[in-house]
């Protein structure tokens, strides 16, 4: 065994989990189903299933699900490499791609995944044991899953075929998994695992910054950079955009020097750490799962010890926003290592902040919820939490959607303050006062409850589950939801038309039980969304099928062009901008075509978009010159297989492939092409407000939707902002600064 092994294995022995091995695994023979809570860092997910293997349960397959790919592919690396096992044995599979054998004992998937493979087999015979992992998270997947293996387990064990779940939490509130009758009857056994959780002080800001967080983050972390012991900083901020801004205002305030000498540094720690000892302060234990015990109203302060003590508040030391200013406070004596960290980021850069940091170096992550609970960062001591969370919201009738940075729960900004006391007690900053805290909700909402339903009504009418109102939900969506959801597949044709004329009440519930139908059978087939899933499904008219699969792809990944629109940040940068959005705007206008392809609008930019990428060998280079996303371009190509594959399976005498040198559409075609659209987005039918209806000038240039009052709006950036047909069709709602509609293009009128 090599060395690093042995300091694995040493590693893994201090972890809180392995004093429950016993207890777990005893747990997990007598009984179908076993929670698990441990607080993030216990050890959950690379130890149980190693448990599980050694107990011998990997005679079939141990599943487990994670919410996010980000942890699925990383778990399932760290548990190959504890093992010492190669990753045919322990192996993972995500939406594209993954390296499971016929050799695989321990598989890492998505909880997607999962969902697909009971559509395939109901009773899941490859495996031994299921794990729902990050369970608290309620997922809509996690979710339904508990929901459907609540039902399986015991199928399975009445057919003489065993098997087990284990649920995994990283709170204590999993009462809607253990008390809910119509899930578990016998409720299951639920172990606490007594994490080494070392206490936190916690400590808010007087005031709370409304808009600029990001800069309120800034001089906190530089704050707790210059005046602080050694230990690691995780920043907590909403999104992908934030974490890079802040990432190069700290890098520019302390630059890392490559060329620091260990020496250099040690000495100026030692010098750092001699200054700062002067105050001893003992730290008080916070419960951290009970929080709301703490006087609310007396902790507005930093109080204890640390920055706060040192200069009474922080509100004091305005630094405002410019670049000099930042010079000011920095202290190069110490490096500061600055890493980004969000679900989309690469898993090269991901696994960096696992690693140690450069000897004599300040780690320093800025991240987004990923840190919350599905990564364990190492040696953090300090958090900084904005309180914030980014989330997609929905109107719950018009289905419109937005993106809107809101508070977060008290608990999940428990479970922030959290990771700085996983090694040695740490202090947790939050950039809000305990009154704004005090008015968090305790707990987050289920997403279930928070979106449109239609794939998973429709999922689950393929499962045969025809009443989906009596499906053991963990937390039900509202009905109001789930009869929407029935009359949208209804309306396209997935599900059969309710055949009842009785009264109101019969009605009601014929509404919410209408079988599924071929084309329904067809379409759950499909990875999509049911509207584009319709749209697939009548693909095959007039050799339009590859054209219909780019479309589709380019539609369900989201965001294809860059965004230019966002201010620059420097004169520099203007310029360059400037020139880059002359240049989409000019690809823009090439790949929507002349003449009847206009009028497929901003689809056909989009397959334009991907025809000429593909022909380009989707390179990085092709992508930054023309305004296009790589990543989603990436995806866009893996979809494009995954769709054709399916389209294939459904009917194989299509004899489709993905061409990459695919030519434009013909006219004859893209008439097909839209009348193919129409028939999946038809619900999402706009008419331009023209004539004696233009009352109010708000409504100028305005679409009217059967659905809102309000007006829509064609995106300037849209292929059709200049044309404004009368009728149009649409992707998506948007509410940005304005209703605007996404993917939009033409109807002819009668
Ligand atoms: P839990 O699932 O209970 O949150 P984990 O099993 O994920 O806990 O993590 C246990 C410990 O293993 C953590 O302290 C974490 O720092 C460490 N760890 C997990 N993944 C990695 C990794 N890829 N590299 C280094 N350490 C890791
Ligand atoms: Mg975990």
């Amino acid at each position: 065994q090599s060395c690093f092994t042995v300091l694995l294995q040493e590693a893994r022995l201090k972890l809180p989990i392995l004093a429950e091995e016993q207890v777990i695994m005893e747990a997990v023979r007598e009984n179908p189903c076993v929670v698990i809570c441990g607080e993030t860092g216990s050890g959950k997910t690379t130890q149980v299933p190693q448990f599980l293997y050694e107990a011998g349960y990997a005679s079939g397959m141990i599943g487990i699900t994670e919410p996010r790919r980000v942890a699925a592919v990383s778990m399932s690396h760290r548990v190959a490499k504890e093992m010492n096992l190669p990753t045919q044995v322990v192996s993972y599979q995500i939406r594209y791609e993954g390296n499971v054998t016929s050799d695989t004992k321990i598989k890492f998937m998505t909880d997607g995944v999962l969902l697909k493979e009971i559509q395939k087999d109901f009773l899941l015979q490859k495996y031994n044991i299921i794990i729902i992992d990050e369970a608290h998270e309620r997922s809509v997947y996690t979710d339904i899953l508990i929901g459907l293996l609540s039902r399986i387990v015991p199928l399975r064990n009445k057919k003489g075929m065993p098997m087990k779940l284990l649920i995994m939490s990283a709170t204590l509130r999993v009462e809607d998994f253990t008390e809910n009758q119509r899930l578990f009857r016998t409720p299951p056994p639920v172990i606490k695992v007594d994490a080494r959780q070392f206490p936190v002080t916690i400590h808010f800001n007087k005031r709370t910054p409304l808009e600029d967080y990001t800069g309120e983050a800034f001089h906190k972390t530089c704050k707790i950079h210059r005046m602080l012991p050694p230990g690691g900083i995780l920043v907590f901020l909403t999104g992908q955009a934030e974490v890079h801004s802040l990432c190069r205002r700290l890098r520019k305030a302390f630059p890392f020097r490559k060329d620091v000498t260990e020496a250099d540094t040690s000495e100026a720690m030692r010098k750092f750490k001699k200054a700062k000892q002067k105050k001893t302060v003992s730290l008080p234990r916070i419960d951290l799962d009970n929080y709301s015990a703490l006087p609310v109203d007396e902790g507005d302060e930093d109080r204890e010890a640390g920055i706060g003590d040192e200069e009474d508040g922080d509100s004091d030391l305005d630094l405002g926003d410019d670049p000099a200013d930042e010079g000011k406070l920095a202290d190069t004596s110490i490096p500061l290592y600055v890493l980004p960290l969000y679900s989309l980021l690469a898993p090269e850069q991901q696994a960096k902040v696992f690693r140690p940091p450069p000897p004599g170096t300040r780690l320093c992550v800025i991240a987004t919820n990923v840190a919350e609970t599905s990564l364990t960062i190492p040696g953090i001591k300090y958090v900084v939490d904005c309180g914030r969370v980014k989330k997609r919201f929905y109107d719950k009738v018009t289905g419109v959607s937005s993106f809107k940075v809101t508070w977060t729960s008290q608990a999940s900004a428990n479970q922030r303050a959290g990771r700085a006391g996983r090694t040695e007690p740490g202090h947790c900053y939050r950039l809000y006062s305990s009154a704004v805290f005090g008015d968090f909700s305790l707990f987050s909402e289920a997403e279930i409850t928070r979106r449109p339903v239609e794939d998973l009504v429709l999922q689950m009418k393929d499962l045969n589950i025809e009443k989906v109102v009596n499906f053991p939900f963990p937390t039900p969506p509202s009905t109001e939801a789930l009869v929407a959801a029935e009359q949208l597949l209804v309306s396209l044709g997935a599900l059969e038309e309710p055949s009842c004329t009785g009264r109101l009440k019969e009605m009601q519930r014929a509404k919410l039980s209408c079988p599924i139908t071929p084309l329904g059978r067809a379409m759950a087939s499909f990875p999509v969304a049911p509207r584009y899933a319709k749209v697939l499904a009548l693909g095959k008219q007039q050799d339009c099928l590859p054209y219909i699969i780019a479309v589709v792809a380019a539609m369900t990944v989201r965001e294809i062009f860059e965004d230019l629109d966002r201010p620059a940040r420097s004169e520099d940068e203007s310029s360059k901008l400037n020139q880059r959005r002359a240049r989409l705007t000019q690809m823009r206008r090439l790949w929507a075509g002349q003449g009847a392809s206009l009028l497929l609008g901003d689809l056909m930019v989009m397959l334009g978009a991907v025809g000429a990428c593909e022909f380009a060998g989707c390179t990085p280079k092709f992508c930054e010159n023309n305004g296009l996303r790589y990543k989603a371009m990436v995806e866009i190509r893996k979809l494009r297989g995954q769709l054709t594959n399916a389209v294939i399976s459904v009917c194989p005498e299509v004899g489709v492939f993905v061409d990459p040198k695919m030519t434009p559409p013909t006219e004859h075609q893209v008439v097909c092409l839209r009348q193919i659209v129409l028939a999946g987005l038809g619900d999402h039918l706009a008419r331009l407000v023209q004539g004696e209806d233009l009352v109010d000038p708000k409504w100028k240039n305005a679409y009217k939707t059967p659905l809102m009052d309000e007006p829509v709006f064609i995106h300037p950036n849209s292929a059709l902002f200049k044309k404004l047909p009368e009728f149009v069709v649409y992707q998506e709602i948007m509410e940005t600064s304005k209703m605007y509609m996404k993917g939009v293009s033409a109807v002819e009128a009668e």
